[in-house]
């Protein structure tokens, strides 16, 4: 089983959040959702003084590099994007990391599986932080097929839907 949420579920959790890491993946570029997740940080450090960061893992996408330049198209400010290796502590000090339109690059079975597909890939500990939101539309599998043991996890919220219009969603509420 697994628990899902309303983006006004969402909204409540993070408008009452210190720090939140977004964590962007293949899905955030399918679903042009990069403009909307930018609007999103601003409303959330404007309006409710959230401290917001973006992580990036090296092979989040489809192509190396795919994510910073969308994440640069929508003007996110370069000081705000860390690589795996400068954030990946500080999940455990974030209330929120909002995974969006990403899977594998997540996936902690490539620490723990020797099975896995993705085994000895280093991974986001996204699961560190309080809770965790994947915006994704369904419990599909990404790009290894692998099936990511986080969307069963107790501080996992599921957002199913299309990145854009799930992000959006949840702006509309921060900003009413
Ligand atoms: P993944 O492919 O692991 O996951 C992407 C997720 O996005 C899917 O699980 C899918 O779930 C979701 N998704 C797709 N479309 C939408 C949408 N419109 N709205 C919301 N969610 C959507 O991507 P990651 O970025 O996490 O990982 C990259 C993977 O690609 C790795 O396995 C990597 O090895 C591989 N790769 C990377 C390359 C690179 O150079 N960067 C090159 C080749 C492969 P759902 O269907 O449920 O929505």
């Amino acid at each position: 089983s697994v628990n899902s949420g309303s983006p006004r579920d969402a909204a409540f959790i993070m408008e009452n959040s210190s720090l939140i890491i977004i964590v962007p993946g293949y899905g955030m570029a399918a679903a042009r959702a990069q403009h909307a997740v930018k609007e999103l940080a601003d409303v959330l450090r404007k309006k409710y003084n959230v401290s917001v960061k973006f992580a990036i893992h090296p092979v989040a996408g489809r192509m190396p590099g795919h994510m910073n330049v969308l994440l640069a198209e929508a003007d996110v400010d370069y000081d705000d994007i860390f690589e795996l290796k400068d954030i990946n502590r500080e999940f455990s000090e974030a209330d929120a990391a909002y995974v969006i339109g990403a899977n594998d690059i997540t996936n902690p079975a490539a620490a723990h599986n020797p099975d896995s597909p993705l085994y000895g890939m280093p991974v986001l500990d996204v699961g560190a932080a309080k809770t965790v939101f994947f915006v994704k539309r369904s419990l599909a599998g990404g790009y290894s097929g692998a099936d990511n043991p986080l969307f069963y996890a107790a501080n996992t919220v599921m957002l199913f839907g299309d990145a854009k219009k799930m992000t959006e969603e949840i702006v509309q509420e921060l900003e009413a």
